[in-house]
């Protein structure tokens, strides 16, 4: 088949040209977003490939279809970027993958709660500086402390795993509780409860309607006060500045986030010699207490490999039998199955 990947970086092309044994798929490497303004670049491939920050709207589809665009193929787990209506209704396919390395994303999330418990990103450009101080590096044990997951599917459940190694007291919230955690001793409580109990709050459910801005003011008004917040789900569970509000007045001790809700204006690229015109984002940097990166938990050899080899089969068992392996169907997601 036909396919134009978008959103492509030098790792995108090295892995999907891996996973594409014997050059079975045409694939045309695009650097742009796939957008409604980008769409038409897509002319004749019958398939596209998109990545989080490309805007699959009502205008992006209908471009698609007019370029005889069937199937939209994303190397990425959540599909909030795409409007699957506007797809269903266009006859186009939406296929993702689901699973890849859930280890990837949860010890990702561990090394932001580890380093801005510890402080060593600190501690590193003190020691290059020669400054040795100690002052300002005091963390805490994670033993005995009590760990709050919102969200326990595939990484949910593996920093449920590596969080009572510390010897964490774990609690979760889910909608759909996890057996396997329950087994683990992982106790499910309401949101309200995971919120006040909690000396760490890691997100880990996808970003719905139901899941947006989940963590605002009112959340923050429940939490321990100087816990940790840490996002490694989507930018916009959390409402970011309720959050900044909730760092001045020391509701929040550290915040940690691979995500954000504006992050398609900035992540992914070198904009190291511009000015960043987000007020709010360059608001969050200034504070000591919150470390941010660029959307990369996912970036391990496992992760990347295992995306580009479900993409390849979804875009062959499309071209074979019509059906994508993992499609998502706007009718299974509007009824929660
Ligand atoms: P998953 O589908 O296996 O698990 C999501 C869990 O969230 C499910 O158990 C679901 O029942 C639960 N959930 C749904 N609504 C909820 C709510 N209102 N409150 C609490 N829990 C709720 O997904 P996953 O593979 O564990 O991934 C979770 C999310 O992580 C993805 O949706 C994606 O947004 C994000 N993610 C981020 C990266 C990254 O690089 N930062 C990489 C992969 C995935």
């Amino acid at each position: 088949m036909r396919v134009a990947v978008f959103s492509t970086k030098p790792h995108d092309r090295r892995f999907l040209e891996a996973a594409n044994v014997d050059g079975r798929h045409r694939l045309t490497f695009l650097e742009p977003r796939l957008s409604a303004e980008t769409a038409r670049l897509a002319q004749g491939a019958e398939a596209v490939c998109a990545f989080v920050n490309d805007t699959i709207d009502k205008g992006a589809v209908r471009s698609l279809a007019d370029g005889g665009t069937r199937l939209i193929a994303l190397r990425s787990a959540g599909f909030n970027h795409v409007d699957l209506s506007a797809a269903e209704a266009a006859g186009i396919s939406v296929a993702r993958v689901p699973a890849y390395s859930p280890h990837s994303v949860a010890e990702y999330t561990v090394a932001l709660i580890l380093t801005l418990n510890r402080k060593t990103h600190r501690a590193y450009n003190r020691v290059r500086e020669g400054n040795f101080a100690l002052d300002g590096l005091v963390g805490f044990d994670l033993n005995g402390k009590t760990v709050g997951i919102v969200g326990t599917g595939l990484i949910g459940e593996v920093v449920a795993q590596i969080m009572a190694g510390f010897g964490c007291r774990v609690i979760a919230h889910d909608p759909a509780p996890n057996t396997r955690c329950e087994a683990l001793g992982v106790r499910y409580l309401g949101i309200e409860e995971i919120l006040s109990q909690s000396d760490i709050v890691t997100l880990h459910c996808p970003l719905t309607p139901a899941t947006h801005h989940m963590i605002d003011d009112k959340a923050l008004g429940r939490m321990k006060r100087g816990a940790m917040l840490i996002n490694t789900s989507r930018g916009a569970v959390i409402d970011t500045r309720a959050v900044i509000r909730g760092l001045k007045d020391g509701t929040i001790g550290s915040l940690g986030l691979d995500v954000y809700e504006e992050e398609a204006d900035l992540f992914f690229e070198d904009l190291s010699d511009r000015i960043i015109p987000d007020d709010v984002f360059a608001r969050l940097l200034t504070f000591p207490n919150v470390l941010i990166t660029g959307h990369q938990a996912f970036f391990t050899e496992e992760a990347l490999n295992a995306i580009a080899e479900t993409t390849i089969a979804n875009i062959t068992a499309f071209e074979r039998e019509g059906c994508p392996q993992h499609e998502v169907r706007a009718d299974k997601v509007r009824a929660g199955t």
